[in-house]
């Protein structure tokens, strides 16, 4: 969908409750909840609230969403969703700011609301078959000072992917062998095959039901066949995220704070699992809401 196709789809706020309703409802046709016969609602005049056509019920789409008692039009916010859905690296406030035409307060709100919409989205459940499981260090100080693993206000992250399959990323508070082995045994399903690297002690997680191996990254080591087991180790695919996801921070916004990285962690986790389809994105987002 491009810019163009979209403000034809959602010309008006009007066009983005219809889509509520779709999503919703199934249509503004439906059986009456109140009076039990089906019929066409229509829309009451400058309100966001449709009517049963027998007996004036009332059902207001946005009831029980962000989109509520918002003053933004619903067209910016749809407008905002599709902005997320198409960026590779993020959409910043001052960004935000300037397409909606809105304060930087507002743009910064909308902004973090919808990339709760995507946490709440996204897979939720259990990985299997074979799961790749690699941490990191992201976000903190952008310049001056220390960098790397020791600098201040880093934070750790957990990212797991299935091959073929989605990924999981988590926040852990520290790389000590109980907090590795309990992220992975939270998220991944007993009998999988676990690639990790060398932080990740041979046997940990073989003694929990898994099949384990690990390359030596402070060897260079980045792909490894397991004879014993038939099964080529990596963790390329989850480092490939971890890259992607420090530069978009780094170009995108100027620091985030531990407190608000689960959320931006969850905005590159969702486009990650859904980057193929793009329109479903969209729609997963107003379905969340
Ligand atoms: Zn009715």
């Amino acid at each position: 969908m491009s810019v163009r196709e979209f403000f034809a789809r959602f010309p008006n706020d009007d066009a983005c409750l219809v889509h509520i309703m779709n999503v919703r409802f199934g249509g503004t046709t439906m059986d009456c909840p109140a009076c039990g016969v089906e019929g066409e609602f229509h829309k009451l005049r400058d309100r966001r609230v449709y009517a049963c056509p027998h007996c004036l019920h009332q059902i207001a789409p946005t009831a029980n969403t962000i989109l509520h008692d918002t003053r933004t039009p619903l067209v910016s916010w749809f407008y905002a969703m599709y902005l997320f859905a198409t960026t590779r690296h993020g959409v910043s406030g001052k960004e935000l700011q300037r397409q909606l035409g809105v304060t930087y307060k507002t743009a910064y709100r909308i902004g973090m609301q919808i990339r709760t919409l995507m946490g709440k989205a996204d897979f939720d459940g259990l990985l299997s078959g074979h799961v790749q499981a690699d941490e990191a260090y992201v976000g903190g100080r952008r310049s001056g000072g220390k960098r790397g693993r020791g600098a201040p206000g880093k934070t750790i992250v957990m990212g797991m992917q299935e091959e073929g399959g989605p990924l999981v990323t988590r926040i852990i508070p520290d790389v000590k062998k109980p907090t590795l082995r309990a992220v992975v045994n939270e998220n991944v399903e007993k009998g999988s095959v676990v690639s990790t690297d060398e932080l990740m002690s041979y046997g940990l997680l073989e003694g929990d039901g898994y099949v384990h191996g690990s390359v030596k990254h402070a060897a260079k080591e980045w792909s490894r066949y397991d004879y014993r087991q038939g099964v080529t180790h990596s963790t390329n695919a989850v480092e490939g995220f971890w890259r992607l996801f420090k530069a978009s921070v780094r170009s995108t916004h100027v620091q985030i704070s531990s407190k608000h990285m689960a959320r931006y962690l969850d905005e590159f986790t969702f486009r990650a699992n859904h980057r193929e389809r793009m329109n479903a994105m969209f729609d997963l987002m107003v379905a969340a809401l």
